[in-house]
């Protein structure tokens, strides 16, 4: 005879069996009611509740029978076992596989019916047994009874099994913030079993919640009294495996708590539900911050339905966000058809302000900041961006601390950032208008001035590129612009000093776009927001980008236009709207501009004059009042500091003779050449005037009378030396001159010149072309 089969899973069922830890314990009364009522249902005088361990079978409960083991060879119940089966032998004499078994000769064995014990699956542990010395019929009626009685039996045990089995989690759970609690699958949901720890949660002892007659519903507020219902319900059915519900607990001293429960079914072999096992959580103090969010959302119903506030509520998990009403208004969306999930309204989120929104959020979540608070746009559907002001919290994170559900409301605050930023603009430009007055007018400098400017309307029109220019004031050209100011923002910073030295140099460039000339000769704003030919745009010698986009800005002054102003590639267009801001900045431009000009004629006039009344028109050089001037103050000079200065007074000989020969045009282009010689001769702070005709003088300070001599020579040798050449003729002129080194005697400038002229004198009389020193006065 061929020993029983040992299962598949031999090893997994021993050590089930023996976590059961049921193996040689004392008979327990729901067992032995059972095998009770199986001797008397079917009429047998044995039956066993069989265990098969590995080498015995152990008996947990024992009708007609006295062993409490026997060796598994021996054992029917190892074959029902092994094959995994019901197990019937009605008359083992004449069954051809058990005759020869042990039991039939040492126990008599006749009849054997079994039905296995079974905690899962192909976990067999034993089987509920029946057996007689003589032979049995058994119907088909009688095997379904039979294993209806194994199956409670392993129910009883398969409950065992699993409350061993979940001791870990138990205790695991008994210290924390979470309490396990099982209930009875049917009918009333009585609680099987409860954790330490549920006081904690429910309010309750674990005693009181322990009783039989404890009701669980009754500590169920009774507002979620049928959602809890509802909750076992569904799972008693099986029409869900498993719910996480929220809801509130009234505890025994009559406070409310909410709590979060984790719910599931627990399933027989054959897939039945027989509990529903609770993972509880105490969660008031979220639930009361998600609830003060919704209080205040509440708050801002009034401002809700004024259609300010759009409230919205984000799962982070899902990545799906829900919103009120309000907020496909603000966005122009279609309601029905809009996307619930965040990615959708991230793409709306224009790019510059992505990079805030998202420092934001990571704030947020790492606990820096106590709320999200951000200002960002998003792109309404008809393209345009509307302002949103942005205020959340994180009401929510996940068991590993990862956020979870973040709730919160947005506003549209585009009218308001708009009158900001419109206000922000007028601000710059007033405050524009200032430092360029200052810098045109005082600081005179131009190139700084224009830079300055460009700068802020580059950034106040959102432009790429800017040009001032002026158009030159004596020019009827209006293709020639002198530039004033010239910016590229995306230049570097060596390009700007490469600019500004140009600008500085006096850089002018030639227009050779039509349109501009257009703005220049009537006197027009352009705006062009289409796409602009390249040889439209082009600014010669300037290597500039395309442009896109074009507004220009004639620069007027009494109705002369008097230059432009060029902002090119704004990325939104250039709108008619923009002028009311920029047109005081071109009128201030074109009144500095026509100052400018004004008081740089009137500085020239001003030149003019003073050089008439200080020289002589037809040499250049001093007049007689100049000169005498300047001897008073060299006099006054000697006085204080005794530096010496000496004269040298000169008259050209026998110039009569000049005139009558050859001219007097030709004598006055001696006189010239004269004074040019002359001035070769003397350093920065001589000073050469002509006194009158062809008489001339020239103040040497800090030089005495003998070094003053040498001089004098020089220029009387320049002259003498070489003929004046007045077109074909040559003439020949020389010059006598007196000498005089100031003395305290003199104490004016009209005795030095007379002991000078006294010296001049004795020079003709010498006859000419020399030098005579005046003797010092004593
Ligand atoms: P000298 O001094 O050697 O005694 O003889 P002179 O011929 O130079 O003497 P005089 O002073 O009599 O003559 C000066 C002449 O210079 C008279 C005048 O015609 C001439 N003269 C004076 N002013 C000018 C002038 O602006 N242009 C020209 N071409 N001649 C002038
Ligand atoms: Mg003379
Ligand atoms: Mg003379």
């Amino acid at each position: 005879m061929r020993d029983p089969n040992i299962p598949d899973n031999e090893q997994e069922r021993l050590r089930a069996l023996y976590q059961l830890d049921v193996l040689d314990t004392e008979p327990e009364q729901s067992f032995e009611r059972i095998t009770a009522l199986a001797k008397s249902l079917f009429d047998v005088p044995s039956v066993l509740i069989s265990l098969i361990d590995s080498e015995r079978q152990w008996f947990k409960s024992k009708v007609g029978f006295d062993a409490s083991e026997t060796e598994r060879k021996v054992s029917f119940c190892a074959y029902a076992v092994g094959d995994g089966k019901t197990l019937v032998v009605k008359d083992a004499c004449s069954s051809e596989r058990f005759k020869n078994h042990p039991a039939v000769a040492t126990h008599g064995v006749r009849f054997y019916a079994g039905a296995l014990i079974t905690i899962a699956p192909d976990l067999h542990l034993g089987t509920l047994c029946l057996f007689d010395s003589k032979p049995h019929e058994f119907s088909e009626q009688q095997q379904q009874w039979l294993e209806s009685l194994a199956e409670i039996v392993s129910d009883e045990l398969q409950l065992r099994y699993e409350l061993q089995n979940r001791v870990a989690e138990q205790q695991l759970f008994a210290e924390g913030p979470v309490a396990v609690v099982i209930w009875d699958a049917q009918p009333d949901w009585r609680v099987l079993y409860a954790a330490k720890n549920i006081d904690d949660i429910l309010g309750y002892s674990v005693e009181h919640v322990r009783r039989p007659e404890f009701n669980y519903l009754s500590c169920v507020y009774h507002d979620d009294r049928a959602l809890v219902r509802e909750s076992l319900r569904q799972l008693s059915t099986g029409e869900r495996d498993h719910w996480e519900i929220d809801y509130r607990i009234l505890t025994q001293a009559g406070e409310l708590r909410w709590v979060r429960q984790v719910c599931r079914a627990d399933h027989n072999s054959k897939g039945e539900v027989i509990r529903i096992r609770g993972y509880l959580l105490e969660q008031t103090q979220r639930k009361q911050l998600e609830m003060l969010v919704q209080d205040s959302n509440e708050r801002f119903a009034l401002a809700l339905d004024a259609g300010e506030l759009s409230t919205w509520d984000w799962d982070l998990t899902s990545g799906q966000i829900q919103y009120s009403d309000r907020w496909h208004q603000l966005l122009g969306l279609d309601q029905d058809n809009s996307s619930p999930y965040v990615r959708d309204w991230r793409e709306r989120v224009h790019p510059a302000d992505k990079d805030i929104l998202e420092q934001a959020m990571t704030n947020h979540f790492s606990g820096n900041t106590a709320k999200i608070d951000v200002r960002f746009r998003l792109r309404h559907d008809a393209g345009h961006w509307v302002w949103m002001h942005s205020v959340g919290k994180l009401v929510e994170r996940d068991a590993t601390g990862k956020p979870k559900r973040l709730v919160g409301t947005h506003r549209d605050i585009t009218e308001q950032v708009e009158n900001e930023i419109e206000r922000n603009r007028q601000q710059r430009i007033l405050d524009l208008l200032s430092a360029i007055q200052n810098e045109f007018l005082l600081a005179k400098d131009f190139a700084k001035a224009g830079t300055h400017l460009l700068d802020v309307l580059l950034g106040v029109s959102g432009s790429e590129f800017g040009l001032v220019g002026e158009f030159p004031g004596n020019s009827r050209q209006r293709d020639l612009l002198l530039v004033h100011g010239l910016r590229l923002s995306s230049e570097t910073t060596d390009a700007t000093e490469g600019y500004q030295q140009l600008v500085q140099q006096g850089l002018e460039v030639t227009i050779g776009c039509e349109i501009l000339q257009q703005v220049a000769v009537r006197g027009e704003t352009l705006i062009e927001n289409e796409h602009l030919a390249t040889t439209e745009s082009s600014l010669s010698p300037l290597d500039l980008p395309d442009f896109e986009t074009i507004m220009a800005m004639p620069i007027v002054f009494n109705r002369e236009v008097v230059g432009v102003t060029l902002l090119a590639n704004s990325e939104e267009g250039y709108r008619r709207e923009q002028l009311a801001m920029l047109k005081p900045v071109m009128d201030a431009l074109g009144t500095m501009i026509y100052t400018r000009r004004v008081e740089e004629q009137r500085a020239e006039a001003q030149e003019e004059l003073k050089r008439m009344a200080t020289t002589d028109e037809l040499t250049g050089v001093a007049n007689r009042r100049t000169f005498l001037h300047q001897c008073r103050s060299h006099i006054e000079q000697f006085e204080r500091y005794q530096q010496p200065v000496t004269l040298i007074l000169i008259d050209l000989d026998h110039f009569k003779k000049v005139n009558d020969n050859y001219g007097h045009g030709a004598g006055d282009k001696v006189l010239q050449s004269f004074t040019d010689r002359t001035l070769a001769q003397l350093r920065e702070v001589d000073l050469l005037g002509r006194l009158g005709g062809e008489e001339f003088a020239v103040l040497l300070p800090h030089t005495t009378e003998a070094d003053a001599q040498v001089v004098a020579e020089r220029i009387r040798k320049a002259l003498a030396d070489d003929p004046v050449i007045v077109g074909s003729d040559s003439i020949a002129v020389t010059m006598s001159a007196g000498l005089a080194e100031y003395s305290v005697a003199d104490s004016s400038p009209d005795k030095w010149l007379a002991r000078a002229d006294e010296a001049l004198y004795q020079a003709k009389a010498a006859g000419r072309n020399s030098i005579v020193v005046a003797p010092q006065k004593r």
